[in-house]
């Protein structure tokens, strides 16, 4: 190639890249989370894995993923991490996330980070609240809660708030991952991060939990649009009436993976014209726009979950809570 061509062969992978655009695809993988997400350099993420391999298999590979830069694994619950097992089985993984919670009820958790440390390779990092990711330098990546710090626990509620939790910003816009956060992370959250909460789209907590969404809470996200990643009849009455309607009074709209994997497009920031969100659509492209779930039939739960939290506004009441310092807002 001579020196003009690979100039303009470099100029236009510049502008191409400039012109990329962010995806989002929460992953229809039952009752359980797995969201897979395209930066717009090219790099991929994959938050969670569901709760057995085949979904997020079938997913990644209909998508022709052979790597993965990005892997995450929220907390160690099975409905998080099972899948994630098979994922490094059959993809390359450069990248592991992970928390030091270590839940005493499972091993399989700990059958997936013998498989990260296995995995050629592979880089294992355990990321602190208020740390930002470097994996797109024009998409901001923060940390806002995670266990950073052993906690070994086999109460479900601990387990659940040593969540790590983080934020998306690209083109002006948002985006919020829970995982299985519950009201106290979301207290602890609000008032450290404040308006640094906003997101157009929040992956809601718990799959929509009524022990998550708080009134506070979404007040200062403000999100357009709610992802619940759930599955059909599920055991615990997932979601809530309750979550639901605080969702819907904040003004979001609903998407649920029960109807399939929902997909948002952020698009490339173009110089003069205003971010326009494609999306969420179902994931079918054939498919118009997806049914927003106004009126989703309310299944009473089988076994109310338990919660042990304290008050709101009141002091933190795990070692979870404890790891999120005012100091994460800062950095
Ligand atoms: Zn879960």
């Amino acid at each position: 190639m001579t020196k003009l061509a690979g100039l303009l062969s470099l100029m236009l992978l510049a502008t191409s890249n400039l012109w990329a655009q962010l995806n989002v695809y929460y992953v229809d993988v039952g009752q359980g989370d797995a969201t897979y997400i395209d930066l717009p350099n090219g790099h991929n993420v994959l938050i969670d894995g569901g709760n057995s391999g085949a979904p997020i298999y079938k997913f990644l590979k209909d998508k022709g993923v052979t790597t993965i830069d990005h892997v995450l694994l929220t907390h160690p619950h099975s409905d998080h991490y099972r899948g994630l097992k098979k994922v490094f089985a059959e993809f390359d993984v450069k990248n592991f996330y992970d928390t030091k919670a270590e839940n005493r009820d499972a091993i399989g958790d700990n059958n997936l980070r013998e498989l990260a440390d296995a995995e050629p390779g592979c880089k294992t990092h355990f990321p602190e609240p208020g740390d930002q990711l470097n994996w797109d330098s024009r998409v901001t990546v923060k940390v806002l809660n995670s266990c950073y710090e052993p906690v070994i626990t086999h109460n479900n509620d601990e387990t659940n708030a040593c969540s790590l939790i983080i934020r998306f910003f690209y083109n002006g816009t948002g985006l919020l991952f829970m995982g299985d956060a519950d009201s106290s992370v979301e207290n602890a959250m609000t008032r450290i991060f404040k308006s640094g909460l906003q997101s157009y789209a929040l992956k809601v907590g718990h799959h929509g939990s009524r022990y998550s969404s708080t009134e506070k809470f979404l007040a200062r996200v403000q999100p357009k649009v709610a992802v619940i990643s759930v599955g059909a009849n599920n055991n615990y009455g997932h979601p809530h009436r309750e979550a639901i309607d605080r969702l819907l009074a904040v003004g979001a709209q609903i998407f649920m993976t029960t109807s399939g994997t929902q997909t948002l497009f952020i698009p490339a920031p173009q110089k003069g014209v205003e971010p326009v969100i494609e999306g969420p659509r179902p994931y079918t492209p054939a498919s118009d726009l997806p049914p927003a779930v106004r009126d989703i039939v309310y299944v009473p739960p089988v076994e109310a979950p338990v919660s042990v939290n304290s008050p709101a506004g009141g002091p933190p009441a795990s070692p979870a809570l404890d790891q999120l310092k005012e100091a994460a807002a800062q950095k």
